[in-house]
């Protein structure tokens, strides 16, 4: 007998608290920054705890060459400018992408090219990206989102084909892992960001910070003369007959993390094992418990990537046809209703429809200049990227927990198989 939805009235299906009962180790956290505070060790970089963390960090990701920065977005952009790239040159990146991760090579006068997403793991599509690469191509931008790693042996070959860097938004992406190596270990260049609180902000977090990560010596070299003005011991680091001409100062960036932050990336780091390994048995539990649910699956990952999905959360595709055509919305009321903290929505913020690329701003580059170094930015429509577009409507998001309550991922499970096989209700 078919059970009432809790929308119309009926027993909620989940009974339990959904709140997340993980907790962050705040004392730890605490002592750590008290006893910078005690040394008076509040500024530095290349010595102390700031290059305590890149060492464990570098152990952890197993990569030879790690800098802590200011923000994932200044690590991203000591990518960029390590990959050498300018102004007229183009870098590819998802439409439904991020801002912050591109930002550092719009400045620098590169040209944004928008790329389609795969529709079956929402990440940057390389058989698109291929289509869009030109001789101006200089880097592809691909995002981790959520942590699931995009097809890197893809985007390595056609990095090899063209004689491309590929600059990876890794903010996301600590601990996931690419073929059993860890993101950060497998492409050119990757970036972490530390923004945000555990257990809420990205996977190592310390309020603000960032992380270049690599295993090739001149790109090491490139990011740290960009980003760490004033590093301890950095012209005995720098080997390259050119960068080695540089004063202390390198280029003037001072974008390195601050002291206090990495103290709080300690002890993130320390909990990130224990934190993925409880993430992903409640996810895989849930996996589990709704396959075969017509028109409800979780998003499709690459057959090496192995996701977190820690930050970001998990990602399912709703097919509205299966379900007589019911708008994503009024299933996430009905599954709201039933006490699951289920939303729909795009798979990402429509990058190409900004004023940046739709509208004329005058003055906004300097006076007279039609975009960053004086070259024009691209044009955009709706309509352009047809296949992601198309995935309006079609994604669900559920945040995740590393310690649900007792029979929580039970009952979300029942939740969402109650409302499926009662839509007809909701028609
Ligand atoms: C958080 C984030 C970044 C970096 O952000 P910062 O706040 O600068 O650390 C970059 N890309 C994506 C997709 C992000 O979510």
């Amino acid at each position: 007998m078919a059970q009432a939805l809790a929308i119309h009235g009926g027993a909620p299906a989940v009974t339990v608290s959904t709140a997340e009962g993980w907790r962050r180790r705040v004392e730890e956290e605490k002592a750590a920054v008290c006893a910078l505070i005690d040394e008076g060790v509040l500024t530095g970089s290349g010595s102390g705890l700031p290059k305590q963390f890149e060492e464990e960090f570098k152990e952890y990701i197993g990569c030879k060459y790690v800098l802590a920065t200011s923000h994932g977005h200044t690590a991203l952009a000591s990518g960029f400018f390590a990959a050498g790239l300018g102004a007229g040159d183009e870098f590819i990146h998802p439409a439904f992408g991020y801002l912050g991760s591109y930002a550092g090579a719009l400045h620098m006068g590169a040209t944004p090219v928008f790329c389609e997403l795969d529709p079956e793991t929402l990440l940057a599509d390389p058989a698109d990206i291929a289509k869009r690469i030109t001789p101006r191509t200089r880097v592809i931008n691909p995002i981790h989102s959520a942590g699931r790693p995009c097809d890197m042996d893809a985007l390595l070959a056609l990095c090899e084909k063209h004689d491309l860097v590929l600059v990876e938004d890794a903010a996301h992406a600590a601990g996931s892992e690419w073929g059993g190596v860890k993101i950060g270990n497998v492409g050119h260049i990757a970036a972490f960001s530390l923004q945000g609180a555990c257990p809420g902000g990205k996977p190592v977090s310390a309020g603000e910070g960032g992380i270049v990560a690599t295993n090739d010596r001149e790109l090491y070299e490139r990011a740290l003369v960009y980003c760490h003005l004033h590093r301890s011991g950095v012209r005995k680091e720098l080997t390259s007959p050119v960068y080695s001409q540089l004063e202390e100062q390198l280029l003037g960036w001072k974008w390195r993390a601050h002291p206090l932050a990495l103290a709080i990336a300690r002890v993130s780091l320390k909990t990130l094992p224990e934190r993925l390994t409880k993430f992903a048995a409640a996810r895989d539990e849930l996996r589990e418990r709704i396959q075969g649910t017509p028109g409800i699956e979780f998003v499709h990952n690459y057959p090496k990537a192995k996701g977190t999905e820690l930050y970001g959360g998990l990602k399912l595709l709703y097919d509205p046809a299966a379900f007589g055509g019911l708008p994503a919305e009024r299933l996430c009321q009905a599954l709201n209703a039933e006490g699951v903290p289920m939303h729909s929505g795009r798979p990402g913020h429509a990058e190409y429809r900004r004023s940046l690329f739709t509208q004329d701003l005058p003055g906004l580059w300097g006076k007279g200049h039609p975009g960053p170094a004086n070259v024009p930015l691209p044009r955009y429509r709706e309509g352009d990227f047809p296949v992601s577009e198309a995935l309006s409507g079609r994604v669900l998001s559920l945040r995740g927990w590393i310690e649900p309550a007792p029979g929580l991922i039970a009952q979300v499970a029942t939740a969402i198989t109650k409302v499926a096989e009662n839509y007809r209700h909701l028609l």
